[in-house]
């Protein structure tokens, strides 16, 4: 008797990343998201008879460009190949692919999970055109195709994945790469990247592969695992009871948290793959790959080895800061202009990103820029404001998009410093505070922090912190 309370799990991901073409796959069709359905379309992406397809260079370079990136081989010779299947969303009665020989071969992904370093080794990439859209409401069913024929990009990986943890980590780390390279961007609402994923369970120790089951177009990070959980649960639940499982692929019910039965899985040989009659095999020279291979950026892993190395930012800082291209290009442009790179860090991790998302804009469209943080830390280190003047300072730059020496002058911000002043304002708080004062000479010395904060009120936050508690201390000695 097998004990499925000691199994294994085995998880292969499929990736559909929507490339951000202008154009569709194999027409000149635009791919905007959201217009009026059916407005996108022409004869070659609706399946006319007589048409033929051109491909579309861009999503080509794209594809290779994310091979690169993934340290896959590029195929110098590469084909199309129809995958015959019927659906009301697929005009042309097969989807245009590739099958035995992908653009892209191998590569791998690296993750972070837990701090343990895995390796995910890829498969294969290739492109494909993507189908349209069944829309069911209560006048019946309806099919758009503005979405048949927009390029689209299938990362598989080997079923090397061995929790819903490291899947999801995965998609992550893949979305982050996509939106570097600019191929994609990345939006799982909007169905740019969508997840399929096979899983089955094994008892630990054992090789043979179980029979696995196919969960389909999961479109959410949190989904990816909360689906994975459920189905794995599900599979050793009816291993343990007796039972087996069917190949076949499920849905995820978001609403129910279960996932259910579809339909029973396709093997390739039902799709009848052949190579596609309307395209000439791709052959692609070592001169553009190396053309591409120029275009790709500085990407994730790099940055944060370097922000580490360079800028001795702790890895949580780092991997925070080198998440999103444009949040990085922020960062290092903030570091050019000479601020110390962990303040820079602070900052950013503290009010800039709180003030981002609550009022949703973008890194890049935010009017407080690496100069206007720049001149506010030169603000502090000098001693001109504290940190807490700072603070609303920050917030007021954010909101205005004036300087931080601007808002000082005009508010009148400047610290006060002055140990004669501040001895005035410590001597009258004491005046007016006997009971507290009595305590804190009686041993209560954690009634510094009310002394301070009176003196704060008094000066409108103005007051030098540091001046201020050493000045208290020889007050009440
Ligand atoms: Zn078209």
């Amino acid at each position: 008797m097998k004990d499925y309370n000691d199994y294994e799990t085995v998880i292969g991901l499929e990736i559909h990343a929507q490339m951000r073409t202008h154009s569709k796959m194999f027409c000149g069709c635009p791919t905007t998201f959201g217009s009026e359905p059916n407005t996108q379309t022409c004869p070659v992406c609706i399946g006319m008879p007589g048409v033929l397809p051109v491909i579309n260079k861009t999503a080509l370079e794209f594809t290779i460009k994310t091979g690169l990136a993934l340290s896959c081989r590029i195929s110098p010779f590469s084909r199309f190949a129809r995958k015959n299947y019927f659906y009301p969303d697929l005009p042309k009665g097969y989807q245009i692919s590739q099958y035995e020989l992908p653009i892209c071969e191998g590569g791998f992904v690296m993750l972070n999970v837990d701090g343990a370093e895995r390796r995910i080794n890829l498969t294969r990439i290739h492109m494909e055109e993507d189908a349209g859209k069944n829309i069911h409401d209560g006048a019946g069913s309806h099919v758009d195709l503005n979405r048949a024929g927009v390029p689209l990009m299938e990362i598989v990986s080997e079923p090397e994945i061995r929790t819903p943890k490291e899947a999801a980590a995965y998609v992550r780390k893949l979305r982050t790469i996509l939106r570097y390279l600019d191929v994609c961007d990345g939006n799982m609402e909007e169905g740019s990247l969508r997840c399929d994923a096979n899983v089955s369970i094994r008892p630990r120790g054992t090789e043979a592969l179980g029979v696995k089951t196919e969960i389909k177009n999961i479109n959410s990070f949190k989904f990816i695992e909360k689906a994975l959980e459920y189905e794995i649960e599900r599979q050793r639940r009816v291993l343990s009871e007796g039972g087996r499982i069917i190949q076949e692929t499920r849905l995820w019910n978001t609403s129910a948290g279960v996932t259910e039965s579809m339909r029973s899985k396709e093997e390739a040989h039902d799709y009848r793959y052949f190579p596609e009659p309307d395209l000439v095999p791709l052959m692609v020279d070592d001169g553009w790959i190396s053309e591409i291979k120029k275009g790709i950026p500085e990407l994730p892993d790099d940055k944060i080895r370097r922000y580490i190395e360079e800028f001795k930012l702790p890895a949580y800082d780092a991997d925070l800061l080198a998440s999103e291209k444009q949040t990085a290009a922020w960062f290092e442009e903030a570091v050019s202009l000479g601020a110390n790179p962990k303040d820079i860090s602070n900052w950013m991790m503290g009010e800039l990103m709180r003030l981002l998302n609550e009022k949703a804009i973008a890194i890049e469209a935010s009017q407080l820029t690496p100069v206007h943080l720049c001149g506010l830390i030169k603000l502090v280190s000098d001693g001109t404001i504290n940190l807490k003047i700072a603070k609303t300072v920050f917030e007021d730059m954010f909101n205005t998009g004036k300087t931080a020496g601007e808002l000082v002058k005009e508010k009148g911000l400047v610290q006060i410093s002055d140990v004669g002043e501040l001895e005035k304002t410590v001597e009258q708080v004491i005046a007016e505070s006997p009971n507290e004062t009595a305590r804190y000479k009686a041993g209560e010395t954690k009634l510094t922090g009310f002394f301070v904060g009176e003196v704060m009120k008094k000066t409108r936050g103005k007051a030098n912190p540091k001046a201020v508690n050493e000045i208290l201390k020889r007050l009440l000695g």
